[in-house]
């Protein structure tokens, strides 16, 4: 047979949401009222005057045509206005920002416009898949920096063996993180700079829980950092903070080569967001600060309520400084697959197994808090009913 996948598709692993996905289906089948907290998705509407900025731009007819290969001028501008609000950083909106069709895809391009087959990557285990598929798309070997809840789910540089080091091309990490929920103090920030400045490693970090942090805690961009510029990028979405999931609406900033690259490649693959989306995304960059108050008091309200009420079914699960998710052990002498499927069996509720971001997330699973608290509350009920403790 001729016609067959290329051997990049071959070297794929199964990707576990697909298989998740079958799971549910077959669940609601049998008539299961289902809980789906197991997607990174956010339940809800974007900010209305967002929706308002997207339907007066609607009634542009410059609007409905390509957009400009490298996105809207004032988008890209409504990014590094927005990244010198934050971080008080500088960027060229014409060579150091660019706008993407959600973040994703742009992590994933940009291992195809920097990596030759055979070339190493670093990427954390476990980790955001597109971290390790668009390597693995582009041929990349990868090198795991696997992560462990003893060092608090960081990167380890010094475990890093010196000849590794010396061969990577590019190291992907995302603090605040998914799937782990871990943060990064400052200087490790630092640290990673300095290690990829001595081993000539491109930089890429996921920031894409920006502003989804509690409790005053507020993180650390990479292009804060003194010279990160020189070797490093950063990705952003609206997906998570804006509730935008479905709009496809990402951008990357940071050093203006690495970003050239990217767009060449882009300008061969698509011709980027509808402008419509461009012009409504202007808004939500600009939205008041009492927005962002508003989505994380939703998140960090939910994150209370839920490790409440996993404590008293035994669990011991320290408050998430980030994210909107809950990482949490599996109970001792089942696998997390096992686990998430008795779950979902049992009650009807959702959890991603830890081992859909990597072996090293064997053991954990991964709890979206993507539904108000009265269905929250109705899982905890049925993870009571049916006698899911921490000690099964
Ligand atoms: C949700 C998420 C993204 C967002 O992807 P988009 O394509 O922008 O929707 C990127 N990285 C991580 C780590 C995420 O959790």
């Amino acid at each position: 047979m001729k016609i067959t996948t290329a051997d990049r598709i071959k070297a794929l692993p199964p990707y576990v949401f697909a298989r998740l996905d079958e799971l549910k289906a077959r669940a609601r089948e049998q008539g299961l009222d289902l809980i789906d907290l197991g997607m990174g998705n956010p339940d809800g509407f974007a900010p209305q005057p967002v929706i308002d900025s997207a339907i007066e731009a609607f009634k542009n007819p410059l609007n409905h045509g390509y957009p400009p290969f490298e996105g809207t001028a004032n988008f890209r501008k409504a990014i590094t206005n927005w990244y010198h609000r934050r971080y008080n950083v500088h960027l060229d909106p014409d060579s150091e920002a660019l706008p993407l069709i959600g973040s994703k895809e742009g992590l994933s391009h940009l291992a195809m416009a920097y990596i030759n087959p055979g070339d190493v990557v670093l990427v954390p285990n476990p980790a955001y898949p597109a971290h390790f598929r668009g390597p693995l798309i582009a041929g990349g070997k990868i090198h795991s920096l696997n992560l462990c809840a003893a060092n608090d789910w960081l990167i380890d540089l010094g475990a890093i063996p010196d000849e590794v080091a010396a061969q990577a091309k590019m190291l992907y990490f995302n603090y605040p993180s998914n799937p782990t929920t871990a943060v990064a103090p400052r200087e490790f920030f630092e640290e990673i700079v300095a290690f990829a400045k001595k081993h000539e490693i491109l930089l890429v970090h996921d920031l894409c829980y920006a502003e989804l942090a509690f409790d005053g805690y507020q993180p650390t961009s990479l292009l804060e950092i003194p010279g990160a510029k020189d070797i490093g990028v950063e990705f952003h979405t609206l997906s998570k903070t804006y509730n935008m999931a479905g709009w496809r609406v990402g951008f990357v900033v940071g050093n203006n080569q690495v970003i050239q690259g990217l767009r060449t490649l882009k300008t061969n693959l698509d011709y980027g967001i509808f402008s419509v989306l461009q012009t409504a995304a202007e808004t939500a960059l600009q939205l008041p600060d009492s927005y962002l108050q508003d989505v994380q008091t939703r998140y960090r309200d939910r994150r209370d309520f839920m490790i409440k009420g996993l404590g008293e079914l035994g669990w011991d699960i320290p408050k998430s400084q980030a994210t909107m998710y809950l990482w949490i052990p599996c109970p001792v002498g089942i696998s997390s697959t096992d686990f998430a499927l008795k779950v979902l069996q049992e009650t009807g509720v959702v959890f991603t197994p830890g081992n859909a971001f990597g072996s090293c997330g064997e053991g954990y699973v991964r709890i979206s808090l993507i539904a108000e608290n009265d269905r929250l509350g109705e899982a905890l009920n049925r993870l009571k009913k049916a006698g899911i403790k921490y000690s099964l």
